[in-house]
């Protein structure tokens, strides 16, 4: 497909956000660091995607750069980012300006980099809706006060005078939520919006992100490391390992029916309610790759312990298995050997 910067298709059309063969890469001083790696997916309007995955598997890399906010110094992206039919990835700076906040917005892990220490917390959601909607700095601000009292700030009104330091942790990160749905976004990237909050908090945040989906209808990708979360909140789910997707489904279809060896894992080293106390956890074991030298072949082959399951010896090692479209999984293992190994030896230990 050619791309066109800033040449959208009409809306309603597809996908809300269409991510196709992405490779995103850093230069660095030890050499190129494949961060994304041919990844595509995509989102629907009014359903939330979960991505889930440890620590350097490119999901925050991933959507830092679907909303423009990478370093175009030090990073090479290639692929296409499709959101409402726009080209993204050519986009000029002043274009991807115009989407962020705007088309698109970001919730981030800790509001104290998104909130500014220095402005009030009313202003500082007010600004984007000026910027965006050409509204006076009256109808802003209380277009802002509404945003505060929607999100469950008491006294809206006179907290909107108040700056950052002065709310708590729950608070702030409701406040971040405002700002980011001020302009009404179709599309929401929250990356572990709740892990820094108390359980408590954890939950009336993650409440009011299905409520405020309902209310404006956005997409919403949601990235955690959480998979109790993912449950809870997401329609679809992506599981990402070194810089791809190796599984995705309906959460139904991957949490009933897990296809992936590294799903697997993953799920088996959740902490289970009824588990005994004294019970160890079952990480996966060996640790995630360096990105500067990534694995042959199936890149989750140095920890895998289920590729002598696989027809061809040596096979896991040297060829890269390919993720289909739709309900699909990366991994050599037939259909059946998938279905089978979960039912008889990943499911009863996962209870
Ligand atoms: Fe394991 Fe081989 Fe499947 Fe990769 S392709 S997950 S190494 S069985």
């Amino acid at each position: 497909m050619t791309k066109q910067a800033g040449a959208p298709i009409p809306a309603g059309t597809g996908p809300l956000l269409s991510v196709r063969d992405l490779h995103v890469s850093f230069r660095t001083e030890d050499g190129v660091v494949r961060a994304v790696d041919g990844l595509s997916f995509d989102v629907e309007r009014g359903r939330t995607l979960g991505i889930v995955g440890e620590s350097g598997s490119g999901k925050s890399v991933t959507n830092l750069t679907i909303l423009g906010l990478h370093n175009p110094m030090f990073t090479t992206v290639e692929g296409e980012i499709l959101l409402d039919g726009r080209e993204l990835t050519t986009a000029r700076e002043s274009e991807l300006e115009k989407v962020r906040g705007n088309k698109a917005a970001m919730i981030f892990q800790d509001p104290l980099t998104a909130l500014s220490p220095y402005y009030t917390v009313g202003r500082q959601i007010a600004e984007p809706y000026m910027k965006h909607n050409g509204a006076s700095k009256k109808a802003a601000w209380e277009r802002a006060v509404e945003m505060l009292a929607k999100v469950g700030i008491p006294n809206p009104r006179e907290r909107a005078k108040d700056y950052p330091h002065q709310f708590s942790g729950g608070m702030r990160q409701r406040a971040m939520i405002a700002m980011a749905l001020v302009c009404d976004p179709d599309l929401l990237v929250a990356d572990e919006p709740t892990t820094a909050l108390d359980v408590t908090v954890q939950a009336q945040i993650l409440d009011l992100l299905k409520d405020l989906q309902q209310e404006f209808g956005s997409g919403i990708i949601f990235i955690t490391h959480d998979l109790g979360v993912i449950a809870d909140m997401a329609d679809d789910i992506m599981v990402m390992y070194a810089g791809g997707a190796v599984e995705r489904g309906t959460v139904d279809e991957v949490l009933r029916a897990p296809q992936h060896p590294y799903t697997w894992g993953l799920l088996n080293s959740m902490p289970r309610l009824d588990s005994d106390l004294g019970a160890p956890l079952a990480p996966i074991p060996g640790t995630p790759p360096s990105l500067l030298t990534p694995p042959s072949g199936c890149r989750f082959h140095p920890r895998c312990t289920f590729q002598d399951r696989v027809e061809g010896a040596g096979r896991c090692g040297t060829e890269r298995p390919l993720l289909a479209s739709g309900r699909a999984s990366a991994c050599h293992l037939t259909a059946d050997q998938k279905r089978t190994i979960f039912t008889e030896e990943i499911k009863p230990r996962l209870g």
